[in-house]
């Protein structure tokens, strides 16, 4: 259970916030149930802006208000998939209330301010670590199992 299985490491140009929002939708092609995607950087990165992307990637239709205040917030799509942002939770503990192992049991989670779980985060999460470039540029470093390198390989193209 504890193989050494991080063997993506991608670092990947965002020049505007639609390459971030392109990146959220090839991570949603690859999303399984049982999976963690951490989404670390500073504020204003795109955590949010990546993660309701990938959102609407898997059909939500509805609002996706960032967690901010509600901490978590949950959306049933292709799978079931809970949206945290951990930034106001003092004590990795919280995540019990928060039902983060529930979600992982019924779907896939998606978690802003992923070094507030500490280790509660499974080991094959795949973590994306946003960081700004200049201007609006951001840059992600990608790092998770094998198998997301499809979502890395793949060719951005357009299916509409
Ligand atoms: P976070 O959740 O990391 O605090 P948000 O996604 O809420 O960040 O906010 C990012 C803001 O930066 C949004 O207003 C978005 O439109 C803007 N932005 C500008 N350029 C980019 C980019 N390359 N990637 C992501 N967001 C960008
Ligand atoms: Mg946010």
């Amino acid at each position: 259970m504890n193989n050494d299985i991080k063997h993506l490491s991608w670092t990947l140009a965002l020049p505007d916030a639609a390459a971030t929002e392109a990146l959220g939708a090839r991570i949603a092609a690859g999303l399984q149930s049982g999976d963690a995607v951490a989404l670390a950087g500073d504020l204003g990165t795109g955590k949010t802006t990546l993660a309701r992307a990938l959102l609407r990637a898997l059909g939500v239709t509805g609002a996706v208000p960032s967690p901010t205040f509600t901490l978590v917030q949950h959306y049933a799509a292709r799978l079931p998939v809970s949206h945290y942002d951990l930034y106001r939770i003092e004590d990795p503990a919280e995540l019990d209330e928060l039902g983060l192992d529930e979600a992982l049991a019924s779907g896939a989670v998606l978690i802003e301010w992923p070094e507030k779980a500490a280790d509660r985060l499974p080991d094959d999460a795949l973590r994306i670590e946003l960081s700004t470039a200049a201007g609006d540029a951001r840059q992600a470093h990608i790092e998770g199992p094998a198998r997301w390198a499809a979502q890395a390989s793949e060719r951005s193209h357009n299916d509409g």
